[in-house]
């Protein structure tokens, strides 16, 4: 059986997720006005992607996620998921959606199987219909099923919930930064889990302040910064806007005191005594012209690499 089995009501360009206007301000204390997390953002979750939401911490991101979940209350504006709207359809909402919330939060004393069977069973899925033994099998957890959860370790557990967002099959799952904190083998279990979930016609969407990873997983990226929506665009996209590239250079020799200048060079920085990092414009200049400028300026060149601007660069490109 698929695992979005679900049934619904929506024509073929109906976005999987649609965000309004969305705001929410928090409660402030007492005669203080409260945080404002969420300023008017607006933007489409096509369906069958995997959808990054990118941003620093405090960027809104978890605010977001628990007004789909509906786990917060949104101050303004609105947001469908598939199709219904989390007000006036709010059941068809929360039943189409399955969240994995970022702080892990599992009852020590039940089992991974009796996790899945409890959650079907507040979603009511039908004996019939549930499919935990599949669901544990598909997050590598067979042999876990009957284990108390706290001796799970702290992949298991994400794991875990993972197939518990999914226990009522929902066509969207949500992870709300799924790798904060994770080490290298789990993230890519978890990239792993996520992308076969994809393939099996989940649209995905993952926030996450790691550039490397939405680049990686990701088939289009929103950025928020502050509560606001900064860009929200395909992948190769948002890396092309980076038009910088960097050349790093070590010499045969000390640097002089006083560091090359031309007008073709974006920047130069020292990063030690006998190594410096050009920045060019791509459009405009070619890592060989770099190269003979600094040549031309008296430099012995030893060694040279040049790499791509990367997310990081895009994002500071964007805020700044
Ligand atoms: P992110 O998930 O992108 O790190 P959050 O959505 O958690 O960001 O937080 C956005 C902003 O809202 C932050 O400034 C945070 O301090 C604030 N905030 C989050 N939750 C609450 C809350 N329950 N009460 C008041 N302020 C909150
Ligand atoms: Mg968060």
């Amino acid at each position: 059986m698929p695992l979005c089995a679900m049934a619904h009501a929506m024509t073929d360009n109906t976005p999987a997720i649609r965000i309004k206007d969305l705001q929410k301000r928090y409660a402030g204390a007492k005669g203080e006005e409260g945080k404002l997390a969420l300023k008017g953002v607006s933007f489409d979750v096509p369906r069958g992607q995997i959808f990054g939401l990118l941003g620093p911490n405090g960027a809104g991101k978890s605010t977001l996620i628990n007004i789909l979940a509906g786990l917060v209350n949104k101050t303004g504006g609105g947001a469908e998921i598939w199709g219904f709207d989390i007000d006036q359809d709010h059941r068809n909402a929360k039943r189409s959606i399955g969240i994995v919330p970022q702080e892990i939060v599992i009852d020590p004393f039940f089992t991974p199987y009796e996790v899945l069977e409890n959650q079907a069973g507040f979603y009511g899925v039908p004996k019939a219909e549930r499919r935990s033994e599949e669901l544990l099998a598909a997050v590598r957890l067979a042999d876990k099923r009957d284990a108390y959860a706290r001796t799970l370790s702290g992949g298991m557990k994400r794991r875990l919930l993972v197939a518990k967002a999914m226990v009522h099959s929902p066509p969207v799952l949500v992870l709300d930064e799924p790798t904060a904190g994770v080490d290298v083998d789990l993230r890519r279990q978890l990239w792993e889990l996520v992308s076969e979930l994809n393939a099996q016609g989940v649209t995905i969407v993952l926030t996450t302040h790691y550039l490397e990873e939405a680049e990686e997983l990701c088939d289009q990226i929103a950025i928020i910064n502050h509560g606001e929506l900064i860009a929200n665009k395909p992948t190769r996209e948002l890396v092309d806007m980076a038009r910088e590239k960097i050349v790093a250079v070590t010499l045969s020799e000390d640097l002089p005191a006083e560091l090359p200048h031309h007008e073709a060079l974006v920047k130069c920085e020292r990063m030690g005594d006998r190594s410096l990092e050009v920045t060019y414009n791509k459009d405009t200049a070619s890592a060989g012209q770099v190269l003979a400028i600094l040549q031309g300026q008296g430099l012995t060149i030893d060694d040279v690499t040049t790499r791509e601007a990367d997310l990081e660069d895009v994002f500071v490109q964007l805020t700044s």
